[in-house]
This record gives structure tokens, sequence and C-alpha cells, in this order.
């Protein structure tokens, strides 16, 4: 028992770390990404104080371009919150989430830098989606290293088209991540989800791993199929009651 303690305790270490690295790797687009509203707060402030100065009947103006530096600052937060809640390291904890919103969120994070690859996303999603038992974090540790490895797949792509499919059925909820990048690379399909497997200059190839670890965690399943259009579909399949597996 200790050992099986022991064994969790360091399980949970590898995850943390592999998601410092995972948010190591976005720092420089996340800086980029909190330096566009702090830019835009400051360009607010100066032009409500000029209008300020320029006399009282000017105020209300002044007062609408401070409320637009107010949602700069909440969305700059935003960032930062989201930020710390992934790095911190916690308690692995499962509680009733609602998956699209856990959906919404990691994409928020994995899409950070990213505008400039001009991936085209649609998010198609089921509607009255069941409540799912999960660690909240850890399931969105997978999905951004799913999406994360799609968008990579489809560098230098002509088609450059993201789906992910949320949807319910059959006692467990899934969510494929659906690219159309250059298919799993031949003699990749094997050892994809084996730690240091990676076809790329700078991968690490622990993410798909460490993702099926968390997922097999929760009793679920994470596999990939050819997509019949070209590029790869990546499913996790979640069960929406029931214990977890120890
Ligand atoms: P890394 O991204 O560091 O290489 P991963 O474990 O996340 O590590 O991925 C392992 C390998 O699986 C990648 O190097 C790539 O060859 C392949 N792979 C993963 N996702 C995709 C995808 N969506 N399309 C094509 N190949 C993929």
């Amino acid at each position: 028992q200790e050992t099986e303690r022991r064994l969790h305790e360091v399980q949970a270490d590898l995850i943390h770390v592999s998601r410092l690295s995972a948010m190591g790797e976005l720092a420089s687009a996340l800086a980029h990404e909190l330096n566009q509203p702090l830019t835009a707060i400051g360009n607010y402030l100066v032009a409500a104080q000029q209008l300020i100065e320029r006399g009282p009947e000017h105020v209300q103006r002044a007062s609408d371009v401070i409320g637009k530096s107010i949602e700069q600052a909440l969305r700059a937060g935003q960032i930062i919150r989201q930020l710390r809640s992934f790095i911190q390291k916690r308690e692995v904890e499962r509680a009733p989430a609602e998956i699209d919103k856990v959906v919404d969120e990691a994409s928020a994070l994995a899409f950070i830098g990213l505008k400039e690859k001009g991936v085209r996303v649609a998010i198609e999603r089921q509607s009255n989606l069941p409540e799912v038992p999960i660690d909240r974090i850890q399931i969105q540790q997978v999905l951004i290293n799913l999406i994360r490895n799609a968008v990579d797949a489809m560098d230098g792509q002509d088609r450059r088209e993201l789906t992910i499919r949320v949807s319910a059925a059959d006692g467990e909820a899934r969510i494929s991540i659906i690219d159309t990048g250059s298919g799993i690379p031949p003699g990749m399909e094997e050892k994809l989800f084996r730690a240091f497997a990676t076809s790329k200059a700078s991968g690490m190839g622990v993410g798909l791993s460490i993702s099926r670890t968390i997922v097999e965690a929760h009793n679920g399943r994470l596999w990939f199929e050819a997509n019949p259009t070209g590029g790869a579909i990546f499913h996790m399949a979640l069960p929406l009651s029931g214990e977890a597996a120890a």
C-alpha cells in the first residue's frame, strides 16, 4: 500500500511537471498576449487623462474610456488566473464538471499565440451535455496537448482546419480533436503513446504518454484514427459516472 501511495505521488508530480513544461513553451506567447491588454490600458488611460484636462464637459467620455481600460484589465487578470491554476501544484480532485466549459477554457489557453498560424477552428457541441466527474485541470492538460499537436501537424499544410467535437452517448462523454494536418507519420502509430516518442525536432514526446495516463486514471480511453479527408483524429472518452480507477 505504501508503494502504491508513493507511485500515485510520483505520477501526480510527473503530470504536474509536464504541465509546467507545456506552459513554459507557451511563456513567450503568453507574455505577448498579456502585453496587448496592458498596452491598451495605458493608451486608454492617457486618453482619459487628456479628456479630463480639457474640461468638465469631457468627463463622460473620459469615463467611457476608463470603462474600456477596466475591461482590458479584467481580460489580463483572467489570463493570469487561468495560468496560475494551471501551474499550481495541487491535489488531484474529481468533481462534476460541465464538459463544454472545460473545453472552452482549455482551448482559450491552447490557442494563445496561434492567431498568426491561420487555423480555422470550429467547436461542435451536442446540446444538453451532462456533467462529467473529472479532475478539471488534468483533463484540460490532455486537451491542450491534443490541440497543440493538431496545430503542429497542420503547420505548412494548405488546409488548416481544427474541429473540436463534444458529445455524450452510452454512458460516456466524448471529445474529438479533428485536424487536417500531415497525419500520423509512418512508423509512429505503434509508439505514439510511449514516452519519448517524437517526430519533432524540439519535441519531448511525453505529451501523449502522460495524456493517456491521465485519461486511464479516469477510467477513460484515448485513441486515434486517420482522418478520412487527411490528417488525424484523437478521441477521448470519459465515463459519466462510476468509480474512478484507483
Ligand atoms: P511531442 O508533441 O513532444 O512530439 P507527443 O507525445 O504529444 O509529443 O506526440 C508524439 C508524436 O505523435 C508527435 O511527435 C507526432 O509525431 C505524433 N502526433 C501527435 N499528434 C499528432 C497529430 N494530430 N497529427 C500527426 N501526428 C501527431
